[in-house]
This record gives structure tokens, sequence and C-alpha cells, in this order.
């Protein structure tokens, strides 16, 4: 009976682990969205550029952006520019 109770544990901290990483994953792509905004920067106006993309071990591609006006930059797992 206390197995059985160890285990239930185990599988709901093993279920609670899961759910932060897939709920962090979502809030991040969002955010990714947000700051994105359809290839404008919000704060000037100005058109994101890709202008590298680093291979990152485990994790797929590093894509970087460069604002064109203001120079801002900003780092997406995601290419944008990908035509759907
Ligand atoms: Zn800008």
């Amino acid at each position: 009976m206390d197995d059985l109770k160890a285990m239930l544990k185990l599988l709901l901290i093993i279920g609670v682990i899961f759910g932060i990483f897939f709920c962090g994953l979502y809030i991040e792509k969002c955010e990714d969205e947000k700051i994105w905004n359809g290839g404008i920067h919000a704060e000037c106006g100005g058109n994101w550029k890709v202008f590298s993309a680093t291979h990152v071990r485990n994790q797929g591609t590093l894509y970087h952006y460069k604002c064109e006006k203001c120079e801002e930059i900003f780092e997406s797992q995601y290419n944008h520019n990908r035509k759907k």
C-alpha cells in the first residue's frame, strides 16, 4: 500500500514538472510572438531583420533579429521569416 502511495506521489511530481515545462514553452512562444509583432518592432516601428542564426546543440537553431531602425536585438527559437 505504501509503495502505491509512493508511486502516485512520484507520478504527480512528474506530472507537475511536465506541466510547468510545457506551460513555460507556451508562454515563451507567446512572448516571442509579442516581440516579433508581425515583423515590426513595436517601440520604434522599424522592421525586424534576421542577421544571423546559430545552431545550438540539443535546442535547434537560434535566430537573431535586429531592428533596422534602432538596432535593438532579439533572439528567438522561431524562424519568423519562414512562410507558412
Ligand atoms: Zn526598433
